[in-house]
C-alpha cells in the first residue's frame, strides 16, 4: 500500500507557484490577489479559510479576508460580491460555503464574475468544464485529478466509482474523470443515497472515491484488492479525549481498508491540501487570463 500524500504533493505545487510569483516580481508584474468572504463562526469553515490565507502567505500571493456575522443580510453579501467583482486589485475571490440558511447560496455563486470565480462553482465555469474549455475547475475535483496525475496513477480504461453526487465534488469529478484526457478516460459510475447494491458496485472499482460526509462509511468488504481509494470526507467527530475535543474523520475506515489498497489518501493530509493547492492554481490563472 502506498499513501497518496496530498500534503507533500500540495507543497510541491505551492513551491512551483512561489517560483512563478518571484518571477513575476522580478519582471515588475502584479502579484496575484485572492479575497475570501467568511460568514459566521463555523469551526470547519474558519479552519478552511485560514488555511487558504496561510497558503497565500506561503506562496507570496496577496490575500484579503472579509468576515461577516452569521446574521448578515443577503443584500449586504451580494453588494460585497459586486464590490469584489469591480475591484481591479482582486484577481479572484471565494465565498466560503456553507452559508447560513437565510442566504441563497446559488444566488451568491451566480453573482460572482465567472472570471474571478476561482472556486469554479459558477454555472459558466461548470459549463466550460463539461465542454473541456479552459476556465476554472472546481477546486476539490481538480485537486484529486492533479493528485492522480502527479503520482502517476493510471486512469485510462479504469472503472471509477464515486460515492456522492454533490455539485462541488462528486458530479464534477465524474465529468473530469470520464473525459478524453489524461488523467481521464475512466468508465465512471456516480452513486448516491438511492443507489442499489452500492457494495457490489464499489467492489468492482479500480478507483473508488468517497465524498459523502459519513465517517468510516467505506468498509473493507466494499473495496477490491489493489484498488486506488480517494477519501474526500472531512467530518469533525466529537472526542473528549483530545485537547480540542474532536478529530477529523474521512469517509473510509482507513485502518481496515488501507491494507487492501494499492494507493489510498489519508484524512487529514490527502484531498484537503490538494483543494487548497487547486485554489491557488486558479488564482494565478485568474490573473494571467486578464493579461496582467
Ligand atoms: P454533500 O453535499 O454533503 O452530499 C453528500 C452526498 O453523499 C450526496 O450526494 C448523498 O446522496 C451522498 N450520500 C449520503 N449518504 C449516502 C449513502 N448512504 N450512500 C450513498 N451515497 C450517500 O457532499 P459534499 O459537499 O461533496 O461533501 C461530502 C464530504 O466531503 C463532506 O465530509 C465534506 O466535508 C467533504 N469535503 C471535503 C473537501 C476537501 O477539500 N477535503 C471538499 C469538499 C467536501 P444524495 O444526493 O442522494 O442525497
Amino acid at each position: 500500500m502506498h499513501l497518496l500524500d496530498g500534503k507533500a504533493t500540495s507543497e510541491e505545487i505551492k513551491r512551483e507557484l512561489a517560483l512563478a510569483v518571484q518571477e513575476r516580481k522580478r519582471n515588475g508584474k502584479k502579484i496575484p490577489h485572492l479575497a475570501a468572504i467568511l460568514v459566521g463562526n463555523d469551526g470547519g469553515s474558519l479552519t478552511y479559510v485560514n488555511a487558504k490565507v496561510k497558503a497565500c502567505e506561503q506562496i507570496g500571493f496577496e490575500s484579503t479576508l472579509i468576515k461577516y456575522d452569521e446574521s448578515v443580510p443577503e443584500e449586504i453579501l451580494l453588494a460585497k460580491v459586486q464590490t469584489l467583482n469591480d475591484d481591479k486589485s482582486v484577481d479572484g475571490f471565494i465565498v466560503q460555503l456553507p452559508l447560513p440558511k437565510h442566504i441563497d447560496e446559488l444566488k451568491i455563486t451566480q453573482a460572482i464574475d465567472p472570471r474571478k470565480d476561482v472556486d469554479g462553482f459558477h454555472p459558466v465555469n461548470l459549463g466550460n468544464m463539461i465542454l473541456n474549455i479552459s476556465g476554472f475547475l472546481p477546486a476539490t475535483p481538480a485537486g484529486i485529478v492533479e493528485l492522480l496525475k502527479r503520482n502517476n496513477i493510471e486512469t485510462e480504461g479504469k472503472n471509477c466509482v464515486i460515492i456522492g453526487r454533490s455539485n462541488i465534488v462528486g458530479q464534477p469529478l465524474s465529468i473530469l474523470l470520464a473525459q478524453n484526457t489524461n488523467p481521464g478516460n475512466c468508465t465512471v459510475t456516480l452513486t448516491h443515497s438511492k443507489t442499489k447494491n452500492l457494495k457490489g458496485i464499489c467492489k468492482a472499482a479500480d478507483i473508488l472515491v468517497a465524498a459523502i460526509g459519513r465517517p468510516g462509511f467505506v468498509t473493507e468488504d466494499m473495496v477490491k484488492e489493489g484498488a486506488v481509494v480517494i477519501d474526500v470526507g472531512t467530518t469533525r467527530v466529537i472526542d473528549d479525549s483530545r485537547a480540542r475535543g474532536w478529530y477529523l474523520s474521512g469517509d473510509v475506515d482507513f485502518e481496515k481498508v488501507a491494507p487492501k489498497c494499492s494507493y489510498i489518501t489519508p484524512v487529514p493530509g490527502g484531498v484537503g491540501p490538494m483543494t487548497i493547492a487547486s485554489l491557488m492554481i486558479n488564482t494565478l490563472k485568474a490573473m494571467e487570463l486578464k493579461g496582467k
